[in-house]
């Protein structure tokens, strides 16, 4: 696709579920990925079939809540393949529960994960878009970022914020560095494993069993923002599943 054919994307979270289709579909419109997350047997994997598939990919291991961590993951990606064009903060996690079951743990770590990871991706990068004066931020965020109801209250706080952070990082940065705030509604993925409590687990994944979007939806949402012109900034999209009212 035009304006994505060479470009390299570095994709947190890209292990499973979004941020792997990310980073499958992305390659295989020719962009060099990136791949960062835990669980480096996935990245291993993903990174072998894309690399099978004619793609060009590569993985580091990445903890986003560890700011060293993030930066070290973005100058992988510069080490290894000349430059940095689009940073995908995708990693996130969803453990939902009532506030009155006090899971403080739990919000603590969506704190880390969903807003500081993203804090922590805007330090790494922008100084690299800053140094060439061109760079993209996706920033994954959810139909939770406008939204809330019972047990996403503090999910939808982080979304909310990362909501947020999205705008005034659009505002403050050059006129050549754009920002796109992709917004997912319930999509095929690995996240409601993160919920702890397992009646809220079973709620969750009977009340998204159906009308689920697939994990590519959301991966060529983010491909229509990268493959526009540099003076095009596609700054929201909002992919809902049709059924989904
Ligand atoms: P998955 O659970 O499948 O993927 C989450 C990804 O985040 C994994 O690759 C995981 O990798 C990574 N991750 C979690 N913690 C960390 C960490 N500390 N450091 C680095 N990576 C981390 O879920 P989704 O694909 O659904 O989630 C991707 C994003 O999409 C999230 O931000 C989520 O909030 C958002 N979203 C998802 C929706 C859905 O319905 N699925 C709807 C709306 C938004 P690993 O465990 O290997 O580190």
């Amino acid at each position: 696709m035009e304006n994505i054919k060479g470009k390299v994307i570095a994709i947190t979270g890209a292990s499973s579920g979004i941020g792997e289709a990310i980073a499958r579909h992305l390659a295989a419109q020719g962009a060099k990925v990136v791949l960062g997350a835990r669980r480096t047997e996935n990245l291993e994997t993903i990174v072998a079939a894309i690399t099978a598939a004619g793609g060009t990919a590569a993985f580091k291991k990445l903890d986003v809540t560890d700011t060293q961590d993030v930066a070290d993951f973005a100058n992988f990606a510069v080490a290894q393949y000349g430059t940095l064009d689009v940073f995908v903060n995708n990693a996130g996690l969803m453990p939902l529960s009532m506030i009155n079951s006090y899971k403080v743990d739990e919000w603590h770590r969506m704190i880390d994960v969903n807003i500081k990871g993203v804090l922590h991706g805007i330090a790494a990068a922008l100084p690299i878009f800053e140094g060439k004066d061109s760079g993209q931020f996706v920033n994954v965020t959810s139909i939770a970022d406008r939204w809330v109801g019972p047990t996403s209250t503090v999910y939808s706080a982080t979304k909310f914020a990362v909501r947020a952070i999205s705008e005034g990082l659009r505002q403050e940065v050059s006129a050549n560095i754009r920002v796109t705030l992709v917004a997912p509604g319930p999509t095929e993925s690995e996240l409601a494993e993160t919920i702890s409590d397992p009646e809220l687990k079973k709620l969750a994944i009977e009340k998204f069993r159906t009308d689920l979007l697939p994990a590519e939806a959301i991966a060529r949402a983010v491909a229509f923002a990268v493959a526009q012109p540099s003076d095009v900034d596609v700054n929201e999209i909002v992919v809902r599943p049709t059924a989904q009212k």
